[in-house]
């Protein structure tokens, strides 16, 4: 007899339905899955096969052929689980069939019966919801992040058993009632506050600025004094998502399965510090199984490579694309996957190996070979795409005025303030202006323009290079209050450009 139940996939951060097919018939017993399915989806039958037996159920002594619908898509994870079992339950007869109209099955089967959490449930359900569905159900575990799609009625479950017995009108499982309220609206955030920080004007305004427009920064300096501290102080100063960033942002979460190490209400911008061993793949996704990557993980929010200079050079370089573009597109031989990535980029480094190259009253005891090459890690294109470098000076070395350091608090409000003309300028961060928005309706006078172009022409500035300070200083005028970009706002952003290797 022929049963199908419905279930859905992960494909990149995007699911998509898929249709459960199960024949039982006269044959050699055995459990055969078709439709192009990964290793994880081939397992189920082991999976499922206990979790039937172990639920009190007979696994038909027949030839069991589960084909997954539409057989041209891959399909990987373990989520199938619950569909396939149920699927045959009713195919041997052993439940009716009428109460899996309009229902998602979700989950992964233990040996025991019980179900576990799947990541991506939030995509699943979606992509389920987008195919009619009226009912979902889920492991308990994800029944909180599968609220999040509305129009459906979420069901959580613990057992195959009590799935089977709801689907039999013995018992009800009970509908998930979403908590209207934000689960963190405050969350303490482990971010430094800039009151801590002493001295370093030019840094932390820096920092403000590259906050404000979401530009690229670099802070480099010798070790100790404080680089990573005022990095690490950004993720205080970012404003709040919006309701819309903060559902995308959930659903990637989701399916990288990082989703319960954040409220999945929560406005909070992602923050993410990968050590610098990390393999390429692990900072901008892929594998047969294609996971977001941190790249991805820090879209809307910031993405911070301490000891920049220590990453794989490789994995600093896959790092441009989605820096130019937004998004991590990954080949495949099934076709191309695109991952959302925009993120703001912070950067700390030390000059050189020793760390006191260029220092004022220190000496660098590197070599020159080794200095240059330990420099040309952060190669010229990745250089290119920084908006403003910072080198910072020794605490000790008088900058700064002494003196109460302002608190992140009120940084962040003038922050806030910028965000929101951006967002009603152009709907989105200064750092994504595109070139001629720049020049055309960005507020740039004449005089600024002249000056931008001058002084491309004084430094021998490339063309990518000036859209960037525009941008950086268009940001400046913003944190200002003023609708009009200054010639000072282009001197002042040109002025933290990323200067040509010292040698
Ligand atoms: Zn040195």
């Amino acid at each position: 007899m022929l049963a199908n139940a419905l279930s859905a996939s992960i494909m990149g951060v995007d699911g998509m339905p898929v249709r459960v097919e199960v024949d039982v018939a006269f044959g050699l017993p055995g459990l055969t899955i078709v439709g192009l399915a990964g290793s994880a989806v081939l397992e189920a039958r082991e999976r499922v096969r206990a979790a039937l037996r172990n639920s009190g159920f007979e696994v038909p002594s027949r030839r069991i052929t589960v084909n997954l619908a539409p057989a041209g898509l891959p399909k990987e994870g373990t989520g199938h689980d619950l569909a396939i079992a149920t699927a045959i339950l009713v195919a041997s007869n052993q439940l009716d069939g009428s109460g899996l109209a309009r229902t998602a099955l979700i989950g992964e089967l233990a040996l025991d019966g019980s179900l576990r959490p799947v990541p991506g449930a939030m995509a699943l359900v979606a992509a389920a919801a987008g195919a009619g569905i009226a009912q979902a159900i889920v492991p308990a575990e994800n029944a909180a992040e599968s609220a999040m799609v509305g129009g459906v009625t979420i069901r959580p479950a613990a057992r195959l058993g009590q799935v089977v017995r709801h689907l039999a009108g013995v018992e009800t499982l009970r509908a998930h009632r979403a908590n209207p309220q934000r689960a963190d609206p405050d969350a303490p955030i482990d971010a430094p506050d800039l009151v801590s920080v002493i001295g370093q004007r030019v840094a932390r305004r820096a920092l403000e600025i590259a906050v404000a427009g979401r530009h690229n920064l670099a802070l480099t300096g010798p070790p100790g004094v404080g680089k990573t501290l005022l990095a690490r102080a950004a993720a205080a100063l970012l404003p709040p998502l919006t309701e819309v960033e903060a559902a995308e942002v959930s659903r990637i979460h989701s399916v990288a399965g990082v989703a319960d190490a954040r409220a999945t209400t929560s406005l909070r911008r992602p923050f993410r510090v990968p050590h610098h061993t990390i393999s390429t793949q692990a900072l901008v996704g892929g594998g047969p199984r294609i996971r977001p990557g941190e790249a991805s993980l820090a879209h809307r929010g910031a993405l911070l490579l301490d000891e920049a200079l220590q990453f794989r050079s490789d994995a600093l370089d896959a790092l441009r694309g989605p820096i130019d573009a937004g998004i991590v597109t990954i080949a495949r031989v099934d076709g191309v996957v695109a991952l959302p990535a925009r993120f703001m980029l912070l950067a700390t480094y030390n000059p050189c190996p020793c760390g006191w190259f260029g220092i004022t009253g220190r000496d660098c005891n590197c070599e020159d070979g080794v200095r240059r090459r330990y420099q040309a890690r952060l190669s010229g294109p990745m250089r290119d795409r920084l908006d403003l470098v910072v080198p910072l000076e020794s605490a000790t070395s008088g900058h700064g005025a002494p003196g109460a350091a302002e608190a992140s608090a009120r940084v962040a409000e003038r922050i806030a303030a910028a965000d929101a003309v951006q967002r009603r300028r152009a709907g989105a961060p200064n750092a994504e202006l595109s070139p001629d928005r720049i020049s055309r309706s960005a507020g740039f006078g004449p005089d600024a323009l002249a000056t931008l172009e001058a002084r491309g022409r004084q430094l021998g500035l490339s063309l990518r290079r000036l859209h960037r300070a525009g941008r950086v200083a268009r940001t400046i005028a913003d944190l200002d209050g003023r609708d009009a970009v200054s010639t000072q706002d282009v001197d002042e952003a040109i002025a933290f450009r990323p200067k040509e290797l010292a040698s």
